[in-house]
């Protein structure tokens, strides 16, 4: 079996159970687990914040952030292809009350002039547009980097404008690892911003959502009131800081096999995708003459145990972890092209 189906299905290595297993714990709602304490002091200092929290997965990072940056009724600005708007079952909506409206980005990735044209002028009758939501790297977009300026161009204005930034940093990692530009400095110009462990740093479960200590000091309300408060929590953050310690360099190696899994079907006229867009760990990919992703997706289970997910009618999404090598995401490519 070669998975590509997600970075989210690497199991945890035996040295990271040991690790988990050698945890020092504590109730944690608390504020007693010394372990969840330390991952949330090294979080804080990575995005550069002045505090962080633990959280149970991604997802409730992003509702917790916008529950305390939101009011019923205000309107948050994200990319077309955006997790929160896609992916958390209507939860900043559900939740938050909050009216998302989508940005008709560049593979998850909107301009500063983009943007302008989507800020509201305050009068009565529209919501009141308040968060700017930036995803990096862009799952949807291919796993797409935000270019540093462009970043802060977005920033800029939004700050100007006086609304809040809120970064989605689930695979921010990766981005950092490949830019080479330092976590903090993505995350300076936001005001709040997570990553998570259960994705590339191969930990299975948590993510960990920073900014100012008044932001956080309001999140904890929610991660009650939700039950994200936890008790010997230790034990799964023991995992998060084993990852953050040895995994992150990594991450490099996802980037490139990725890059040489497109550079390979790039090769047959069967698949459009380009591999020079290819940022990180997430190819995604197009079918030719209208070929159906689904039954590629099936018969690639089927005949050769390797899983990459359909996500549109032609087209198909692979991401490479720390639990396939080269080998085998070569192997996968090749399997590609023979199928096909
Ligand atoms: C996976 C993901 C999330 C959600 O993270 P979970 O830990 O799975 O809840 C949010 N945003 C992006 C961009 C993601 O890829």
């Amino acid at each position: 079996m070669i998975n590509l189906f997600s970075d989210t299905q690497t199991k945890p290595s035996d040295a990271m159970r040991k690790a988990m297993a050698a945890a020092e714990v504590g109730d944690e709602q608390r504020g007693e687990d010394p372990t969840v304490n330390l991952l949330c002091e090294r979080v804080a200092e990575l995005l550069g914040k002045e505090a962080a929290i633990f959280l149970p997965s991604g997802t409730m990072c992003n509702e917790i952030a916008l529950l305390v940056h939101c009011r019923p009724g205000d309107e948050i600005l994200c990319d077309k292809t955006s997790h929160i708007l896609n992916y958390e079952a209507g939860g900043p909506a559900a939740l938050a009350g909050a009216v998302m409206t989508p940005i008709d980005g560049d593979r998850g990735v909107y301009s500063a002039d983009q943007l302008k044209a989507y800020i509201r002028p305050e009068h009565r009758y529209g919501p009141r547009t308040r968060v700017v939501e930036i995803e990096n790297t862009a799952n949807m977009g291919g796993g797409r980097i935000w270019p540093i300026d462009t970043l802060n161009a977005v920033t800029k204005l939004a700050k100007a404008k006086g609304l809040i930034v809120h970064l989605d940093g689930a695979r921010l990692l990766n981005a950092v690892v490949a830019s080479r530009i330092p976590a903090s400095e993505y995350t300076a110009s936001c005001d709040s911003a997570w990553i998570d462990f259960s994705k590339g740093l191969g930990a299975p479960v948590g993510a960990a959502l920073a900014g100012s200590k008044a932001f956080i000091e309001e999140t904890w309300r929610w991660k009650q009131r939700l039950g994200g408060a936890m008790r010997q929590a230790g034990i799964i953050a023991a995992a998060a800081l084993y990852g953050l310690d040895h995994n992150i360099p990594l991450l490099a190696k996802d980037n490139e096999n990725a890059a040489m899994f497109a550079g390979i079907i790039a090769d047959s006229p069967k698949f459009i995708v380009d591999p020079t867009s290819v940022d990180t760990n997430i190819v995604i990919f197009d079918l030719a003459d209208g070929m159906d992703a689904q039954a590629l997706s099936r018969k690639l289970e089927a005949e050769a145990g390797i899983l990459i997910g359909a996500i549109g009618p032609s087209t198909l999404r692979a991401v490479t972890h720390l639990d396939v090598n080269e080998a085998s995401v070569r192997s996968a490519a090749e399997h590609l092209l023979r199928i096909v």
